[in-house]
């Protein structure tokens, strides 16, 4: 028979032909498709299926709610790579990784016009009180006979939009907003050459500026120590009456208990959440507020973007395991 070259364990079944790819070279380990298929015991690296192989493993297929630590990588002696299925890598102890010379990967790009399309659809549904009004349209099988004054929300087009990480779904974002007649600042740590600038008419503003100037604050960066609860209490007192803010980043960059508050108290009118602190608990305060737009998680679920995700990451263990340089390394 012959021996196969490595073994991989998936911690989630996958969409498209990724795992029928990697099956075809490896021996595979699949986790359940959801919590629901398997309860929560058996998913992911925190399940019997792993534990069970995790001595034997060449590679791990992780999503974002796989914790992938030091204590993870002693249970997998044989480990060469770690391939999440996402952009973010906040799941990833990416020091403990390197000093046992795992190679981590992502799935840049990929995703990037499908987040950028759930920012917008936020971005729109808590400016302009869609879910809101779904819920009375719901409640009261129909609604009240139009008046002037019914359900009055915040004006998009012409408005100012501030992008706190002005990378590729920034970008992508600050795209769409053009369509809108928006105007764009944006703060990161490194203000992009002037062309890219120019194409996108997008201004680099310090962060607390950007706070204190758009009627729309999207947030576009990784979670990392620097951006843990970068919208705090300071900074959502220093937004502009009426402001939204979209959070389809990481929940960790936002104090949801601030945000909870500012919601109640003001200055900020609404917020778009596809993302949350504790997920996928989400805070009953939260859940109690109508000026709270809230989506499970769904940034990149559109399924060519998943298809493609699920490729890359598996394109990237094919590459490793056969000695090749990854595709889309991290660090
Ligand atoms: P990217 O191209 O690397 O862009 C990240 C941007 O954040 C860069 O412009 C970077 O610029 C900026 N940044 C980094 N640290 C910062 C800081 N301390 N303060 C301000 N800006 C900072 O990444 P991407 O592909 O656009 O993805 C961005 C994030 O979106 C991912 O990390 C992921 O967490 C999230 N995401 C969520 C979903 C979802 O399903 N909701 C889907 C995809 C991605 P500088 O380095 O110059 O600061």
């Amino acid at each position: 028979m012959r021996r196969r070259m490595g073994r991989v364990f998936v911690s989630r079944s996958l969409p498209g032909d990724a795992l029928a790819r990697l099956g075809a070279a490896h021996d595979l380990v699949v986790g359940p498709g959801s919590e629901d298929e398997g309860g929560p015991e058996r998913a992911g690296v925190r399940g019997e299926a792993f534990a069970r192989a995790a001595a034997e493993l060449d590679a791990i297929v992780a999503v974002l709610t796989d914790r992938v630590d030091s204590a993870l990588l002693a249970r997998a002696p044989r480990l060469r790579v770690v391939a999440n299925v996402a952009v973010g890598v906040d799941n990833v102890d990416l020091g403990a990784c390197r000093a046992r010379g795992v190679v981590v990967t992502n799935t840049p790009g990929v995703l990037t016009e499908a987040t950028a399309d759930l920012a917008f659809g936020l971005l729109l549904a808590a400016a302009r009180r869609i879910a809101e009004g779904d819920r009375i349209v719901r409640g009261r099988g129909g609604f009240p006979p139009w008046t002037p004054t019914f359900l009055l929300g915040k004006r998009v087009h012409g408005a100012t939009l501030g992008i706190v990480g002005l990378g590729r779904i920034g970008q992508a974002v600050a795209r769409r907003a053009r369509g809108f007649g928006m105007h764009v600042l944006y703060a990161q740590r490194a203000p992009l050459p002037a062309h890219v600038e120019r194409a996108l008419g997008a201004s680099c503003v310090p962060l607390d500026d950007l706070f204190a100037r758009a009627d729309f604050v999207s947030l576009h960066c990784p979670l990392t120590d620097e951006t843990r609860h970068l919208v705090n209490a300071d900074r959502l007192a220093r937004m502009r009456p009426g402001a939204v803010l979209v959070n389809v980043a990481r929940g960790g960059c936002v104090d949801e208990v601030a945000l909870a508050a500012a919601l109640v108290r003001g200055p900020i009118g609404a917020a778009g959440l596809d993302v949350y602190e504790h997920e996928p608990r989400v805070d009953p305060a939260l859940l109690a507020l109508d000026n709270v737009v809230l989506a499970p998680h769904i940034g990149s679920a559109e399924r060519p973007t998943r298809e493609a995700m699920a490729g890359l990451a598996a394109d990237n263990v094919l590459a490793v395991l056969a000695g090749k340089p990854p595709l889309t390394p991290v660090g």
